[in-house]
C-alpha cells in the first residue's frame, strides 16, 4: 500500500457519457471536484470536448488544476456516420442506441491504457460505462458511478427489479404500487420499457449495470439530502449502496452561464412581468409527431399565457412540421417565443419573469427547476422520466401532472396529449389560485433549502466527508 494520502493532492478521472443529459452534470461535478483541491482529467472525445473546453480554459486561467484528456470515438467501427460522437446529435436517441452501446464498449482498451499511463486515485465513471469498475480494479482504483438521476428513482428501479408488481397487471393503464418505499408511490405499466416487460439484451445489460454498481466503491447522486431524504436513507441503508449527494450540481455553473454570450430570448423576459412566463422545453433528445406539436402550440395559445417553447426541429421531417405550424408564429408574436437553437436553460428558469416549466422531468430539468424555484408541468417521455415526474408532484407537491401515460421514443406516437390538457395544466399552474400559490410557494421553498445545501450545507458536507475518506483510504500499489 502506498503510505496515507493525507495533505496529498488527489487526482480524479471523470469519464462522462457522450450525451448532453449527463456530459452536462459530470463536467459540473468534475468543476466541483477541482474546486475543492482535486486534480482534474476528465476523459472525453474530440467533439464533446469542444462543448465545454471554453469553461475548462477559464477554471485554468483561474488557477484550478483541471483538464482534459482526449481519445478518439470509433463512430467507423461502430457503424455510426462520421462526426457522430454525442448522442443528442442524433436525430433519435433509440435509432443510433445499439450501434452507440457498441462503441462506448471499444473505448474500453483506450480507456484502461489511460488508467495505466496516469493511474489517478479515482475515477468517476458514467453507468453506461460498467466495465470501468472491473478495469479500475485491475490498477486497485476506486471507481464511483454517476447515474444522472434521483435517488427516488434509483428506488423506484430497485423496487421493480426485486418485486416485479407489475408482472400480473393486465392492461397498460391499471395503477400498481411500488413495493418497500418510503411513500406509496403508484405507475402504470404503461410508464414502462419494453425491457422491463420482455426480456432483451438491454434488459441484460442494465442487469449488469446493477451488478457492478454493487461491487463499485459507490455512487454520486445529483441532488441534495433535504430533497429526498427518505430515498436517500432507503438507497443506502436498506439496499445497502454506499453513495453520495453533493447536488444541486447546476449551481457550480452559474458563473459560466453569466459570462455566456446573452441570448436574446433574456432581453425579451426582461420586458415580462415577474412570474408571467411558462418556458416549455423538453431536453435534449426526444423527437415529436407533427399531430404532437400541433396540439403543443394550440394549447399554448389557447392557454392565453406568455410562452417561451424550445422547439428544435431536426431530421427529414423537419420542413415538413414546421410547415403544419405555419401561421402560428404570427399568432403569437409579442405574448410567445419560439427558440430553435440551443436554450440557456438554466438562465431562462433562474430569470423572475419565468413563473413555470413544462418539463420532460429529465433529473437535470427538475433539478435545475428545482434550484431555480420554479413549479413545474411535467410531462415524462420515456427513461427515468416518470419516475421523476411522481417524486416532482407527489412526494415534493411541487408541479401538476399533463397526464403524460407511454413510455415512448417518438413524442405522440402513443397517446397524444391533447391541446385541451395542455391549456388546462398551464393555467392551473399560471393563473393566480389557491393551487397554484401554493405551488409557487413550495418550490421557492425547494429553491432555498436547494441554495443551503449546496453552499455548505449537506451537500457541502458529503462532498468533503467522500473527499477526506478518498485520501486516507490510499489504492494498493500496483
Ligand atoms: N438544455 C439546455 N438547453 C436546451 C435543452 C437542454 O441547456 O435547449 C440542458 C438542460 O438545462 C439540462 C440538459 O440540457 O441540463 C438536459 O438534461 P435532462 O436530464 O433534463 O434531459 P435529457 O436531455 O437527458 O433528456
Amino acid at each position: 500500500m502506498v503510505g496515507s494520502k493525507e495533505g496529498y493532492q488527489l487526482h480524479a478521472f471523470f469519464f462522462p457519457l457522450m450525451a448532453q443529459g449527463h456530459l452536462i452534470p459530470a463536467i459540473a461535478m468534475a468543476r466541483l471536484f477541482s474546486s475543492r483541491g482535486v486534480k482534474v482529467t476528465i476523459v472525453t472525445t474530440p467533439l464533446n470536448a469542444r462543448l465545454f473546453s471554453h469553461t475548462i480554459d477559464g477554471d485554468k486561467q483561474l488557477g484550478l488544476d483541471i483538464s482534459v484528456q482526449l481519445i478518439q470515438f470509433p463512430s467507423e467501427e461502430a457503424g455510426l456516420p462520421q462526426g457522430c460522437e454525442n448522442v443528442s446529435s442524433s436525430h433519435n436517441f433509440f435509432d443510433v442506441a445499439p450501434k452507440f452501446f457498441t462503441a462506448l464498449d471499444l473505448l474500453q482498451q483506450p480507456f484502461e491504457n489511460l488508467l495505466q499511463q496516469y493511474l489517478p486515485e479515482f475515477v468517476v465513471a458514467d453507468m453506461f460505462f460498467p466495465w470501468v469498475t472491473d478495469v479500475a480494479a485491475k490498477f486497485g482504483i476506486p471507481n464511483l458511478i454517476f447515474h444522472g438521476t434521483s435517488f427516488f428513482s434509483l428506488c423506484v428501479s430497485d423496487s421493480l427489479r426485486r418485486y416485479n408488481p407489475h408482472e400480473n397487471i393486465k392492461s397498460e393503464t391499471d395503477r400498481f404500487v411500488l413495493p418497500g418505499l418510503p411513500d406509496q408511490i403508484e405507475l402504470m405499466r404503461s410508464n414502462l420499457p419494453d425491457l422491463q416487460k420482455i426480456p432483451s439484451e438491454l434488459g441484460k445489460y442494465f442487469k449488469r449495470v446493477d451488478e457492478l454498481e454493487g461491487r463499485s466503491y459507490g455512487v454520486l447522486v445529483n441532488s441534495f439530502y433535504e430533497l429526498e431524504p427518505g430515498y436517500a436513507d432507503h438507497y443506502k441503508k436498506i439496499m445497502g449502496r454506499k453513495a453520495w449527494h453533493i447536488g444541486p450540481v447546476s449551481l457550480r455553473n452559474r458563473d459560466i452561464t453569466d459570462k455566456e454570450q446573452r441570448h436574446s430570448c433574456l432581453s425579451w423576459l426582461d420586458s415580462r412581468k415577474p412570474n408571467s412566463v411558462i418556458y416549455v422545453c423538453f431536453g435534449s433528445m426526444v423527437p415529436f409527431t407533427a399531430e404532437q406539436l400541433l396540439e403543443i402550440a394550440m394549447g399554448l395559445e389557447d392557454s392565453g399565457q406568455p410562452f417561451i417553447w424550445v422547439l428544435r426541429l431536426k431530421g427529414e421531417e423537419a420542413e415538413q412540421r414546421s410547415r403544419m405550424l405555419d401561421g402560428f408564429e404570427e399568432r403569437i408574436e409579442g405574448r410567445g417565443l419560439i427558440i430553435r437553437d440551443w436554450a440557456p436553460q438554466v438562465m431562462i428558469l433562474d430569470h423572475p419573469a419565468v413563473g413555470g416549466f413544462v418539463t420532460h422531468c429529465g433529473w437535470n430539468s427538475t433539478m435545475e427547476s428545482v434550484s431555480a424555484g420554479v413549479a413545474m408541468i411535467t410531462w415524462p417521455i420515456f427513461a427515468d422520466q416518470f419516475h421523476n415526474e411522481k417524486l416532482v408532484t407527489q412526494v415534493l407537491k411541487a408541479g401538476v401532472s399533463v397526464g403524460a401515460h407511454y413510455f415512448q421514443e417518438v413524442v405522440g406516437e402513443k397517446g397524444v396529449v391533447k391541446r385541451e390538457d395542455i391549456k388546462k395544466a398551464v393555467q392551473q399552474l399560471m393563473i393566480s389560485g389557491e393551487e397554484a400559490e401554493q405551488l409557487r410557494s413550495r418550490a421557492t421553498e425547494l429553491k432555498e433549502m436547494a441554495r443551503k445545501a449546496f453552499e455548505g450545507g449537506s451537500s457541502y458536507a458529503d462532498l468533503t466527508a467522500l473527499i477526506e475518506e478518498l485520501r486516507l483510504n490510499p489504492r494498493p500499489e500496483v
